[in-house]
């Protein structure tokens, strides 16, 4: 399960890296981090069966949509990612909600700034639908830079 969500990640043009970069980007200024420990972080992320299970989830619904096997008037709500519509964010908090409060402000501070492969995601060029994947993968994010957070505060 471990693998398949991350090649399905993959597959949908999200890397460990792309998430491992900018964990290292927003933790180093607070703990002593290297790509390898941050990338160890969103490694061990992703081992959590409520994670695999909201990534499964999240990109089945925008793969459904991209395929344009959902009815209207969902179908034009997911493909233009909707401000309205929650639900991914929902979903996304899943993922956040296993490491608390931390979490929940990293993902706000995501959701708004939306830097390197978010910013990609987000880009509604590519003719993808990525309303799910672009909120999970900020969740990722958000969990792997609590879970560091937590890490040091217990070292501590
Ligand atoms: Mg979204």
């Amino acid at each position: 399960m471990h693998d398949l969500v991350i090649s399905m990640l993959q597959q949908r043009g999200v890397s460990l890296s792309d998430m491992a970069v900018l964990v290292l980007e927003m933790q180093q200024k607070y703990v002593p981090l290297n790509y390898d420990i941050a990338l160890e972080h969103v490694k061990k992320v992703l081992e959590k069966r409520e994670v695999q299970n909201a990534i499964l989830t999240g990109i089945a619904i925008d793969q459904a949509a991209e395929a344009d096997l959902i009815d209207e008037p969902l179908l034009s709500i997911l493909k233009n990612d909707d401000a309205l519509y929650g639900i991914d964010e929902i979903l996304a908090l899943s993922i956040t909600n296993i490491y608390g409060t931390i979490g929940l402000t990293n993902f706000g501070y995501l959701d708004k700034a939306k830097p390197g492969i978010l910013a990609e995601l987000n880009s509604k060029t590519s003719g993808k639908v990525n309303t799910f994947l672009d909120d999970i993968v900020a969740a990722i994010i958000a969990a792997a830079c609590s879970r560091i957070a937590h890490s040091y505060e217990s070292n501590a």
